[in-house]
């Protein structure tokens, strides 16, 4: 067998555009006047900025690893200063300064912020208690906006689409074809949404060509699974780029988070809902989430070339009748992503809820981008919020499993899936 490839194609690293940062140089909590090493450069490759993004005051604080911080509040005598910098705190900004309180900002946390935001080609990004509550965020400050209504492009996650078509936080949806993304519009139109690719059946929207549509309405691109390693929704004209940082980003099933990467000007307004419904991300997860994404790159590369092997052994094994994967079963959006991902969907020619009793390797379980194999059905699990005629009408059919693929050998993935189809066959 040929391993699956782990290095990055170079050419998707060095696009001229990846060169043109707009962050600030220097971060809230950095020390200038002591700095003595200089920041890695920022047009180094995605895996190197993986590795050092959020991290380039440690050698002058005297640190390797990145401290976690757990304080609730922190001490401070000036409290005239202090009320000045709580204005500004208030106004979503982010004043230089010792920190004040832990759910208006967390220097662990604000590593993590500042790292995603290198890896995305964002001013700035925001971190969440989970990805709903970040979507969450969105959603509220659009609202807040006196724009309340969204467009949004199906297939969703379950729980987004749940949360759009339910109207709880005063949204109000028209779901709409890429295509009529535009002829859909309102006056009080405050967000455009979409996943790409989507979950489970991995279909591709051409990120640009719907915010080129859209504009000057904010598209909002759920990018949990393609991760910046794969894509960068914003430099295809995103304005806010969601994550669920629960899947990849954390990547060892271990964390629940959410962030937005975005322009600074949402970002402010981002922080002050977070301020105020207090859906903040937990320290210690922003601390395995900075960790996280140190791998990131190898993680999505060495699952996306295993899920690529796997996708194309499933389009030809006999208990299957049909395979989502990008590029495989519908051509790829052009230079959109530089792979087809981690996730394979397919449908099974018996009862897939057999085959998901079968498995012996690979676990049973909803979720994804861990560095273990998951599989789930979609219909009973991710997308059972959603009622069977929005399932029918979205192609998730009640033969369809959903995996995730992670970082075990492609052969013995591969002997556990096809022992597990025949026995279900
Ligand atoms: C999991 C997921 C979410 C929700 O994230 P949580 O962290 O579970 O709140 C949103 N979008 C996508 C694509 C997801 O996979």
């Amino acid at each position: 067998m040929t391993p699956p490839r782990t290095t990055p194609p170079r050419t998707h690293e060095t696009q001229p555009e990846t060169q043109t940062e707009t962050r600030p140089e220097t971060q809230p909590e950095t020390q200038t006047e002591t700095r003595t090493a200089l920041p890695p450069p920022r047009h180094a490759a995605l895996a190197t900025r993986a590795v050092h993004a959020g991290r380039d005051d440690l050698a002058d604080l005297g640190l390797h690893a990145a401290p976690l911080d757990l304080s609730t509040t922190y001490p401070s005598r000036d409290s005239r200063g202090e009320a000045e910098r709580l204005d500004a705190f208030g106004a979503g900004e982010v004043p230089p300064g010792p920190p004040v309180y832990a759910r208006i900002g967390n220097p662990t946390v604000a590593r993590f912020e500042n790292a995603l935001a290198e890896l995305e080609g964002c001013e700035a990004a925001v971190a969440f208690a989970s990805g709903m509550a970040a979507l969450s965020a969105c959603l509220l400050a659009a609202v807040g906006a006196g724009k309340p209504h969204v467009v949004a492009v199906r297939p969703l996650y379950g729980s987004t689409d749940h949360l759009l078509g339910c109207g709880l936080l005063g949204t109000e949806v028209t779901f709409a074809e890429p295509e009529k993304a535009a002829a859909a519009l309102r006056p009080d139109t405050g967000l455009v949404m979409v996943e790409s690719p989507a979950n489970p059946l991995l279909t591709e929207v051409d990120l640009r060509a719907l915010a080129e549509a859209v504009a000057p309405v904010p598209l909002l691109a759920d990018n949990t699974f393609a991760t910046p390693v794969l894509q960068q929704p914003a430099r295809h004209g995103a304005r806010l780029v969601l994550h669920s940082a629960t899947k990849f980003l954390g990547g060892h099933g271990d964390v629940l988070g959410g962030v937005v990467a975005c322009d600074e000007e949402h970002a402010r307004v981002l922080r002050q809902v977070r301020f105020l419904t207090g859906a903040v991300l937990h320290p210690l997860a922003g601390y395995l989430l900075l960790r996280g994404l140190s791998t990131l790159p190898l993680r999505v590369h060495t699952a996306s070339a295993t899920a690529a092997v796997l996708a194309q052994r499933l389009a030809g094994h006999p208990a299957v009748s049909r395979v989502y994967y990008p590029g495989l079963s519908h051509g790829r959006s052009a230079g959109q992503m530089a792979g087809g991902g981690a996730l394979v969907s397919f449908e099974t020619v018996g009862d897939p809820h057999a085959a998901i009793g079968a498995v012996r390797l690979i676990t049973p379980a909803v979720s994804l981008g861990s560095v273990d194999t998951l599989i789930e059905h979609p219909a009973s699990i991710s997308h059972h919020i959603l009622d069977p005629q929005a399932r029918a009408a979205n192609g998730i059919s009640d033969r369809l499993l959903r995996m995730s693929v992670g970082l075990e050998d492609v052969e013995d993935l591969w002997d556990d899936l096809d022992r597990a189809l025949r026995a279900a066959a």
